[in-house]
């Protein structure tokens, strides 16, 4: 038992024009209503593309829908000569309310290290966005069983200097890189090992207050047929939902998980 409030995030990635958000977030919201969903028992987010933010806003605003939604990235920046970076003065001006940061494509297709990451998760806590800071290992580092300290360091280098104030505001997501995307989803198993490890390692940074505040998620290939099992284990808070989170059915089916 915990005071912690699930949390199921769909990444939308590079997909979904503005029209494709609104009729996406519309069926989903119609599925969640259908299933009678308790948005406070259960928090469902969409991380949508830059350019779909305003118009799911207007949305979620005039139909007082219970989802919540967030962006895929931010700036380390404020404002600027920063040619095409988003500023997150400009996102919390547009109700966001969560933004991945460092998610594993970002880190392999953009150059993203720990210390971008940091800068990055500081720059969305100092405009009250929620961080879903992204860390997990390669597939090769889980085959020589290195998953937890390489997990733990990439912990370590996002909350550096973070105070604990803000710390309790940040949401962890474990996404193993070999899982993302695969098809290939972790065991409940797995993901609790690490999800625990990271809680650990939070307690040892700030308190055991912290470390029980903070959620974990777990991400990579899960399914409505996955989710179930990944939410009984103890530390994990919830998913990062990829692929799934394009079917608005699928989507909602995860995050009514309950029933
Ligand atoms: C993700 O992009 O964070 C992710 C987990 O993707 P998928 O669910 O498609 O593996």
């Amino acid at each position: 038992t915990n005071a912690r409030t699930p949390l199921i995030a769909g990444n939308w990635k590079m997909n979904l024009d503005h029209n494709e958000a609104i009729h996406t977030v519309q069926k989903l919201a119609w599925a969640l209503k259908d299933a009678q969903h308790d948005y406070n028992a259960v928090e469902a987010t969409v991380l949508v593309p830059f350019t779909d933010i305003r118009s799911v806003q207007t949305l979620v605003d005039s139909d007082k829908l219970g989802i919540t939604y967030g962006a895929q990235d931010l700036s380390a920046q404020v404002s600027g000569a920063y040619t095409g970076e988003i500023s997150p003065v400009f996102l919390s001006r547009l109700g966001v309310k969560y933004v991945a940061v460092g998610h594993s494509e970002r880190r392999q297709y953009h150059g993203e290290d720990d210390a971008l990451v940091n800068a990055k998760t500081k720059n969305a806590l100092a405009h009250d966005i929620a961080p879903i800071v992204c860390v997990g290992e390669p597939l090769e580092v889980r085959k020589a069983g290195d998953q937890v300290p390489f997990t733990l360091a990439q912990v370590d280098g996002a909350f550096a200097d973070i105070s604990a104030e803000d710390a309790v505001k940040v949401v962890v997501a474990y996404e193993p890189v070999w899982a993302i995307g695969t098809g290939e989803v972790a065991t409940p198993a797995d993901a609790q090992e690490v999800a625990q490890a990271i809680r650990a390692r939070l307690a040892e940074l700030y308190s055991q207050d912290v470390a029980d505040a903070v959620r974990v998620l777990y991400g990579g290939s899960v399914k409505s047929s996955s989710i179930k099992e990944l939410m009984n284990e103890a530390d994990v808070d919830g998913a990062l939902v990829g692929g799934a989170s394009l079917d608005p059915e699928e989507f909602a089916k995860i995050v009514h998980y309950q029933d």
